[in-house]
């Protein structure tokens, strides 16, 4: 479920999120619109049981009023509970930023079901915070992490910024310091590079020569930092940019990456779906013919327009892909190829009904002679130390 509003908007982000202070208007009217939305979802929900994971993401989820927060939570876990074969705890997941959150707080999101909180700090670094613009200080990021364990989280992930402006291995190495030594460190870390995005506050600067941001090679170097920084504390790094201790990997986001089928709901959500779901409604019932083909669609980004269509009972649908079974089969490969495990392209092609295998295993056998992947039988990974190159290896799968 996607939150489309945050505090103020930060200076790198293009994500469909405006600022509670010009959209505050649309909070009442969105949350009308996403728990219909959610209501008319049931019947797809229902046919991606058993349901592993929920995660509502944005935006910033936790800048809603709490009561209306919650209420979105219990519907969620209500609606996840109600799909056939849950076994065991699902992963509730909920984004936080550390400016937004108190540990009063926290405890009833942790009551209402939430069990995973994923806080976005970015950095540790005053300056580096300031010129991304973040509405948080270090302090607060920290104090975001006792909090939550104070009000009984044993699931918390932080995401990092790699490739901030002024951002050098030895200020990158003070902010995953300043995690490791909590006493109880976050079970996951997300470090994904900055992207400049065409349009944002930070772009226009670095375009205009007013602010330099680390080029790709020092990017590297600060990516082999976290590696190295988060190897010796114990994590697990489990996909290209995301580390998990102790088994903490994300239930959600394993699911993109393995293909799974998930429902999105809210502005800009995107949902993936084998197409004899993608168009059920409320009311019809789950066709059971074998699923020929996927489906890989999105809601409206405009935040106003997704509230018009839902509340006149239009679907919020702004487009779809279908999926034949030889493109979804390459998108798991692509997507698995993230994954430290990798992808059995025989599984792949056991579930999608495709032969990719004999066309994939050459250029893969190619790769292996280069380094850049492993292979054992029919599962391909990409090597521990090809993975900042993986994508050569990733555009071979497409091809
Ligand atoms: S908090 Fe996240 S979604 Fe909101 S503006 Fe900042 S980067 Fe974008």
């Amino acid at each position: 479920m996607h939150v489309p509003f945050c505090v103020r908007k930060c200076a790198y982000c293009d994500f469909v999120s405006s600022p509670l202070a010009d959209a505050g208007g649309l909070v009442p009217s969105y949350l009308e619109a996403v728990k219909l939305e959610l209501e008319r979802a049931a019947p797809r929900i229902r046919g991606i049981a058993p349901i592993t994971s929920v995660f509502i993401g944005g935006g910033t989820p936790t800048c809603l009023p709490l009561r209306e927060l919650e209420s979105l939570v219990a519907m969620l876990a209500q609606s996840a509970a109600q799909a056939p074969g849950a076994t065991g705890e699902i992963e509730f997941t909920v984004e936080a930023n550390p400016a937004t959150i108190s540990r009063a707080g926290l405890s009833r999101l942790r009551r209402a079901g939430v069990n995973r909180l994923s806080i976005g700090v970015q950095s540790l670094d005053p300056r580096e915070l300031a010129v991304l613009g973040r509405v948080h200080t270090a302090e607060q990021a920290l104090s975001a992490v006792d909090d939550a364990r104070a009000a009984g989280f044993e699931n918390i992930s932080v995401d990092l910024i790699l490739g901030a402006p002024g951002q050098t291995p030895d200020s990158l190495r003070r902010t995953l310091a300043g995690f490791l030594a909590l006493d109880r460190p976050p079970e996951h870390v997300s470090a994904y590079c900055l992207q400049l995005e065409t349009g944002t506050p930070l772009e226009r600067s670095v375009s205009l020569g007013e602010t330099t941001v680390p080029d790709a090679d020092d990017t590297a170097k600060l990516y082999e930092v976290v590696v190295e920084a988060l190897s010796r504390a114990g994590y697990a790094r489990y996909e290209v940019s995301n580390f998990a201790l102790g088994g903490r990997e994300c239930v959600h986001n394993l699911g993109y990456w393995r293909g799974g089928m998930y429902v999105g709901l809210g502005p800009a959500a995107h949902s993936h779906l084998p197409s004899s779901l993608a168009t059920l409604d409320l009311g019809s019932a789950a066709a059971t013919e074998p699923m020929p083909s996927w489906v890989r669609s999105w809601n409206t980004a405009s935040t106003q327009e997704y509230v018009r269509k839902v509340m006149s009972r239009e679907s919020p649908e702004d487009g779809r892909e279908t999926l034949d079974a030889e493109a979804e089969a390459r998108d798991r490969v692509m997507l698995g190829l993230r994954t430290a495990a990798g992808v059995d392209l025989h599984e792949i092609d056991a579930e999608c009904g495709t032969d990719l295998s004999a066309s994939l295993m050459p250029l893969m056998r190619e790769r292996q002679t280069q380094r850049l992947v492993e292979i054992d039988g029919a599962r391909v990974k990409i090597a521990p130390q090809a993975m900042l190159i993986s994508n050569l290896v990733l555009v071979d799968s497409l091809r």
